[in-house]
């Protein structure tokens, strides 16, 4: 395990002199030197003409003398400079500065060597990052396992409440249309009853009517009867003595026995009555015999109610 300072020199071993980063695809001279590939070509081309026709370069580190030729690719410190760039992505000690490269499993956390020596640590299970990862990396694909089954249980469940919406939509629809035409035979039923009353009353109309007109003419003939009587009464009592007491006798005897019949009495009481709670009656009867099952109170029995109140 490398400590702080230790890293800290390694990185400085591996920086270009050049261009002071980290080297990329390093390359070594002859004095064993080596910069990253673009640095020491770019530091080629800018050297004297001479130097350009020789061939022969000093090294910009120690002056050291190479030729163009001797130009390496060196493959091991390349791959250090990886493992330095990949050591830079992992997280160190906040406390310590070291990498954390171990596992506490009391705490469930990552700690650096240093942390496991502290008494804190003292007693608890440690192991090394690279050896419990692949255990746990086991637990989370375990619980991504569970999970995508939850959530396949769960688009299961979305597609069955989205069939009880149709379902119960249509159901509400198959309702709506039996209160529509339940209320269509109930509508067409009371304009009926309305109709069969007013037929009644006009029956009852006319008849009355019929016998008060009859009377009526009765009374008229009677009266012009009358009348006719009283104009001959009258001529004969302004008419000369021998034609006042000419059939005086049978003229005053017609005219006592005039009489006026008392009028047949009419009650004119109606009998067509439409008892509008009794009507409501019959509508629930029709109605239970229609079946219909409304839930919410209907119309008419609302009325009902507050006729019984
Ligand atoms: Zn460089
Ligand atoms: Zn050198
Ligand atoms: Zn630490
Ligand atoms: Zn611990």
């Amino acid at each position: 395990m490398a400590s702080a300072t230790s890293s800290k020199k390694m990185r400085e071993e591996a920086n270009c002199s050049i261009c002071l980063n980290l080297m990329t695809n390093p390359v070594s001279i002859d004095c064993g030197h080596s910069y990253c590939h673009s640095c020491i070509m770019e530091f080629l081309k800018k050297s004297s003409c001479n130097q350009l026709m020789l061939k022969v370069f000093y090294c910009p580190q120690c002056r050291a003398p190479f030729h163009t030729d001797s130009l390496r690719p060196n493959k091991q410190l390349g791959n250090l400079i990886e493992a330095i760039k990949e050591m830079d992505h992992e997280k160190s000690c906040e406390e310590h500065g070291e990498p954390l490269q171990l596992f506490c499993e009391d705490e469930g956390q990552l700690i650096c060597w240093r942390c496991e020596r502290t008494p804190k640590h003292k007693d608890h299970t440690t192991a090394l990052v690279e050896d419990v990862c692949q255990d746990y990396k086991e637990k989370l694909q375990k619980s991504v396992t569970n999970l995508k089954k939850l959530e396949e249980e769960c688009i299961d469940m979305k597609v069955s409440t989205a069939l009880q919406i149709t379902e119960w939509k249509e159901k509400i629809q198959i309702q709506r249309q039996k209160i529509h035409s339940d209320f269509k035979t109930l509508h067409s039923f009371l304009h009926d009853e309305e109709k069969f009353y007013l037929w009644k009353l006009e029956q009852e109309e006319e008849q009355t009517l019929k016998r008060l007109r009859a009377q009526e003419a009765d009374l008229e003939q009677k009266s012009h009867e009358i009348k006719s009587y009283i104009l001959e009464l009258e001529e004969k009592c302004q008419g000369s003595a021998q034609n006042l007491l000419e059939d005086v006798k049978d003229t005053l005897s017609r005219s006592w026995a005039v009489k006026l019949e008392t009028p047949e009495v009419f009650s004119l009481e109606l009998h067509t009555t439409c008892n509008v709670s009794e009507l409501y009656f019959d509508v629930k009867k029709m109605l239970r015999s229609y079946q219909v099952l409304v839930s919410q109170p209907t119309l008419s029995t609302m009325r009902e109610r507050s006729i019984a109140q």
